[in-house]
């Protein structure tokens, strides 16, 4: 994208969180023993590390005429709601992605899933 649009890509990469959930077992065993990412395609954090950030996996829009891109927020309050969708998941999850975007947002939604970059997985109570 940068080389599209002839700018320093530092101006138009931005850190950003996606709060998002799991479907297998507590993240932090699953981390800490190396297992295997699980198969199971409601799992959306096995999915981004296993794949990244896929759009065909992204909620439906509210606006039945527009397709949903990745979203992402500068806030990780406002993500940290997407994370409290499921309340009987604990410990919750948030990734930290580079987000490749022309202007920068309180959130930011992409069309490009090669835009945004899972950086880190943050995994809390
Ligand atoms: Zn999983």
């Amino acid at each position: 994208m940068s080389k599209k649009c002839e700018v320093d890509p530092q101006t138009i990469t931005h850190s950003m969180f996606h709060g998002t959930t799991y479907r297998c077992r507590d993240p932090i065993t699953m981390l800490e023993t190396e297992a295997e990412f699980c198969e199971n395609e409601e799992c959306a954090m096995c999915g981004i590390l296993r794949e990244g950030n896929k759009k065909r996996k992204t909620r439906n829009s509210w606006l039945w005429w527009k397709k949903s891109g990745i979203w992402s927020s500068n806030d990780p309050g406002h993500s940290l709601a997407h994370s409290l969708k499921r309340p009987d998941q604990h410990p919750y999850i948030m990734f930290v992605l580079d987000v490749l975007s022309p202007l920068p947002g309180y959130t930011l939604e992409v069309f490009d899933e090669a835009a945004t970059i899972p950086k880190y997985l943050i995994v809390f109570e």
